[in-house]
């Protein structure tokens, strides 16, 4: 029987071609599926719905819902509320296909996890400046330090875990739990894993918020030590969704050295810092490129992340420079610290690991974080 997690994927997938009446915008880029739940084949829908939706529009709306997603193959049955902006039930919110009110997240938001020592988030303020390779990397470099470890990839817009761990296998549902993939030593769950190879990421705010906290609240990640979540670039619903969910012990963010990547990543933390998440420190990745004879250029600047690290206030983690094992590593599915452990390149990012412990560990600077970017804010 076909998993509930993947008819999840197909549901929001079938949504995308039911338009919002009166337009040509998606339900789903109209932001009108407040939740979506699957389980045991029962797919429950919020839909929420403009005010003053008339009655004729609403019934035919949640007919082409149920007829989209009830053709899915693996569903049994459709329940689909309509809510109003309001949060009240249209009148007759119970007709047709609407049966009991779909069960949302009943987990109070910012529980702990069960089980799981640290939650920590790597973010950075913009793509591209290998978050991910780091996250991974990172990942791996705990474990070798003994951590038990899991990685969650909650990069909506461009999902890497699959490629830089070379799996793209569906997670498995037992008891309504979702089983995290076992790579390298590693427990693995990706937004990448729902997604068809090639299919442009459409999914927007609740969606994201709700898939978010699927991933967080039940995959089973009990026994381990670190949690690492690869968080999208930038600030948005996703950041806020994990920060929502569940009580981060942690933000490393990563940044290049260049000014503008710099930059973003300032913001980055002060969104964080306003979410009174713990800055753990930043790390500069693609410090500097050593040419086979020993020529070292700094192509994007000179140790800018640790003086700003400095003037922030917040822990400078250390470097990374740009190295084709890192880059190649990654586009095989094969990263670094696994491929190469005890290569020179892997070693940086085990003292990465290990300032991030010390850190982790270290006195409590008392004020360190308090009061910290106000010239942001000002
Ligand atoms: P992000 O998650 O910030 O978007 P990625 O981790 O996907 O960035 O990295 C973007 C690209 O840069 C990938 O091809 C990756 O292999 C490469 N890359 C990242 N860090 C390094 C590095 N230190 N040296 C060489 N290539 C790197």
């Amino acid at each position: 029987m076909k998993d509930d997690f993947s008819i999840k994927g197909e549901a929001i997938a079938a949504l995308e071609n039911v338009q919002k009446p009166g337009t040509e915008t998606s339900i789903v880029d109209a932001h009108m599926v407040e939740e979506l739940d699957v389980n045991a084949g029962v797919v429950e829908i919020v839909l929420m719905a403009d005010k003053g939706i008339d009655r004729k529009d609403r019934f035919s709306l949640e007919d082409k819902v149920h007829d989209a997603v009830e053709a899915i193959p693996g569903v049994l049955d459709v329940k689909i509320k309509t809510v109003t902006e309001k949060g009240g039930a249209t009148p007759k919110a119970a007709a047709p296909k609407s049966k009991p009110a779909p069960q949302s997240n009943s987990v109070p938001p910012s529980a702990p996890l069960n089980g799981v020592g640290n939650v920590i988030a790597v973010a950075s303020g913009k793509g591209g400046v290998g978050k991910s390779t780091i996250a991974v990397n990172l990942a791996l470099a705990l474990k070798q330090l003994g951590k038990r470890v899991g990685l969650l990839d909650v990069d909506i817009y461009g999902p890497s875990l699959p490629t830089l761990l070379g799996v793209s296998k569906r997670p498995v549902v037992e008891d309504s739990r979702i089983l995290p993939l076992e790579v390298a030593g590693l427990r693995l769950m990706s937004i990448g894993f729902l997604m068809e190879e090639d299919t442009p990421v459409i999914w927007r705010g609740p969606i994201v918020t709700g898939i978010i906290r699927q991933f967080l609240r039940d995959v089973d990640w009990s026994g381990i030590d670190y949690l690492i979540v690869d968080m999208p670039p930038g600030t948005g619903d996703a950041q806020l969704a994990v920060a929502q969910t569940v009580p981060l012990d942690g933000v490393v963010v990563v940044s290049t050295p260049s000014e503008l990547a710099l930059v973003d990543a300032a913001r980055g933390l002060q969104m964080f810092e306003t979410l009174n998440v713990d800055v753990l420190g930043i790390v500069e990745n693609m410090s500097k490129f050593v040419s086979p004879s020993g020529e070292v250029s700094y192509i994007f600047g000179k140790e800018t992340v640790e003086k700003e690290a400095k003037r922030l206030g917040v822990p400078y983690l250390g470097d990374i420079p740009i190295d084709m094992d890192i880059r190649e590593g990654g586009d095989k599915g094969q990263p670094v610290v696994l491929a190469s452990p005890d290569s020179d390149i892997s070693k940086s990012f085990i003292k990465l690991a290990q300032s991030l412990l010390d850190v982790k560990a270290g006195p409590d600077e008392g004020g360190k974080k308090k009061g910290l970017f106000s010239f942001l804010k000002s």
